[in-house]
């Protein structure tokens, strides 16, 4: 796209949510010159959200390793050796202490992660019990649990699940080299389900694992062609974790970070963008440049599910710096 067609586009005045974006688009957004790309971030961004607000969110993880499928970026998974040590689910006491932790730290959404290919019935009846209680708490609910069966997400959403997360990873083409357990198919159906349900979708994706710029593409146009642009976005740069397939990829230049984040926001202006996993990583500039790029939410606490995040007081000093404040749920 040129900077002309960029211009033109400008002139339209305010975006439009569209689901028909071509990949060719959205090729051609990745390829705006940097300044341009991040301008109509921005404006995108003021149309639908105050620039200075960021979705703060806490994860815990409340069933940890064991995971019977092979995504290869994952710690969790049974079929490698990293150290991760296979938990039963956590008591409920446990996690509503730490709902009621991360709700006295800022966090308005409390998400639940658990290691499953997919729930058990009779562990969704435990899960259940979690999302009414932390709900009775006053914070927003999210869970990722693994593929959903319709009647399963429908349980969730009477016990009062806000959210909940399945990731489309990558794009179509290159989520084979990553996961060979399930298909790509698979996800979509879930998705299907939570939106049928009634419960709101995050669903982003993760880059940095080997794959083009071409395959960012297929990932943000596949999210962008959903019938429903997800409410939550989450986009994380790869950890790369000792004894995982992926431990020594190469890493990903963060400019080409900030333009997946920034080209995620033009295409789906009304989503929320997170910025996920990989921040421990990331210096504060890169960070500054992902908000400029139309980022508005983060994980807050300093655990991702088992890597490494930004301690608490880390994030606070610098959404002062960058004069941020916490979203309102
Ligand atoms: S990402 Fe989820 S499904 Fe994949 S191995 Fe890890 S815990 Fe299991």
């Amino acid at each position: 796209m040129s900077l002309a067609t960029d211009k033109a586009l400008h002139r339209r005045g305010p975006s439009l949510v569209r689901h028909d974006w071509t990949r060719r688009e959205i090729h051609g957004l990745f390829d705006l010159p940097f300044p341009a790309l991040i301008f109509r971030a921005q404006t995108v961004h003021r149309e639908h959200f105050d620039p200075t607000e960021v979705q703060i969110s806490t994860l815990l993880s409340i069933k940890t390793g064991g995971c019977p499928e092979d995504c290869a970026y994952c710690p969790q998974s049974a079929r490698y050796d990293t150290g991760v040590q296979a938990d039963k689910l956590m008591a409920l006491e446990t996690v509503v202490a730490e709902a009621r932790a991360a709700k006295s730290a800022g966090a308005s959404r409390f998400c639940m992660g658990a290691a499953w290919r997919s729930p058990k019935d009779r562990d969704l009846d435990s899960v259940c019990e979690m999302v009414e209680a932390v709900k009775g708490l006053g914070m927003q609910t999210c869970a990722t649990l693994g593929m959903l069966a319709a009647p399963q997400a429908r349980r969730l959403k009477q016990a009062g699940l806000d959210y909940y997360n399945h990731n489309l990873d990558t794009s179509p083409e290159f989520y084979g080299q990553i996961i060979t357990t399930r298909v790509y198919r698979d996800r979509l159906e879930t998705l299907e389900y939570v939106r049928d349900a009634g419960i709101h979708v995050c669903c982003g994706g993760i880059v940095g694992m080997g794959e083009t710029r071409e395959d960012r593409v297929g990932m943000v146009a596949a999210l962008a062609s959903l019938p429903e642009h997800p409410e939550s976005v989450p986009i994380n740069m790869l950890v790369r974790v000792v004894g995982t397939p992926l431990a020594d990829e190469a890493s990903l230049d963060p400019i080409e970070f900030v333009r997946t984040i920034a080209v995620a926001r033009i295409a789906m202006p009304r989503s929320v963008v997170r910025l996920s996993a990989g921040r421990e990583d990331m210096s504060e500039e890169t960070q500054a440049l992902c908000f400029l790029a139309g980022a508005n939410s983060i994980f807050y606490g300093p655990k991702l599910l088992t890597t490494p995040n930004p301690g608490r007081d880390r994030d606070r000093e610098l959404m002062e710096k960058l004069g941020l404040t916490a979203m309102e749920p």
